[in-house]
């Protein structure tokens, strides 16, 4: 099982990180031990000062496929979820500035909190379904799929012509702006509409 993660898919986040809008989706990958549910807390880990949160919308693929058509793309995921794709910041930047890949940034271990439930996509409307994290009570992240530059049938046709997409796998489609940084004690909730799906302490 693979987490994909889109990243630079909303315009106001590309503004707040002084970042372009792409002319193709830019992923990266996590892996499964990146994974983090059952709402158990997120422990700081010491190789990094600065873990930012990142709210995003988490689609679950739920047939085989590669070379996928955009328009048949919505037969390949049935569950939308929500997850956080925690980041170093300071690694990644770090990382950016030198030119090297990004995986000590993102794709450390429990990196990626996830709801333990996911909505039936008809339940939803996907092309503008709102989400939000609060920090301590305080929205500190609004987005809504209808702001994505790439939405979610697009990336699906774009990442499953370089590799194949397979049951199980997770895509992380991108966070929209009010990253911000972690401290021991924050208690971090995230909703899809005005459904919480997901909390998070901070140790
Ligand atoms: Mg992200």
């Amino acid at each position: 099982m693979k987490i994909i993660c889109i990243g630079k898919n909303y315009i106001e986040h590309n503004k707040e990180m002084q970042s372009e809008n792409p002319k193709n989706p830019v992923f990266f990958l996590k892996t499964d031990n990146c994974i983090l549910r059952q709402n158990k807390p997120f422990y700081l880990p010491s190789f990094s000062s600065c873990i930012h949160h990142e709210v995003e919308i988490v689609v679950r693929i739920c047939r085989v496929g590669k070379h996928i058509d955009t328009e048949f793309a919505n037969k390949y995921y049935e569950e939308i979820g929500i997850g956080l794709d925690l980041t170093a910041r300071d690694l990644q930047n770090e990382a950016k500035k030198q030119g090297l890949p990004w995986e000590i940034s993102k794709a450390f271990d429990f990196s990626a909190p996830l709801s333990d439930d996911f909505i039936p996509k008809a339940n939803l409307d996907l092309g503008n379904l709102s989400f939000s994290l609060r920090k301590n009570g305080e929205i500190v992240q609004k987005g809504n799929t209808k702001d994505m530059i790439f939405n979610i049938d697009s990336i699906i046709a774009y990442v499953s012509r370089f590799m194949t997409l397979k049951i199980g796998d997770l895509i992380f489609t991108g966070t929209p702006s009010g990253v911000g940084p972690l401290a021991i004690g924050d208690e971090l909730e995230a909703y899809i509409g005005n459904k919480s799906l997901l909390k998070m302490k901070v140790k």
